[in-house]
């Protein structure tokens, strides 16, 4: 299991996360969000099986605002 983590509030709505992994990211207004996460605090996470291409996300965002934890 790995987790992915966003800092919400961090995100300046660049888009690169939702185009290299739009099964796990999707545009809501001017910022990104983890679908099917939950938000606490301003921080979105949620487990996953297989991470995927949320390491590109990770790796792609301007503002290291994904993290994800292995
Ligand atoms: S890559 Fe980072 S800054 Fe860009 S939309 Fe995704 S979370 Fe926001």
């Amino acid at each position: 299991m790995a987790k992915i983590i966003q800092k919400h509030e961090e995100c300046i709505g660049c888009g690169a996360c939702t185009a290299l992994d739009p099964i796990n990211w999707e545009m809501n207004g001017d910022k990104a969000i983890l679908k099917d996460a939950e938000l606490k605090e301003g921080i979105y996470s949620k487990e996953v099986e297989n991470i995927g291409s949320s390491k590109d996300a990770e790796n792609a965002c301007p503002v290291k605002c994904i993290i994800i934890e292995e």
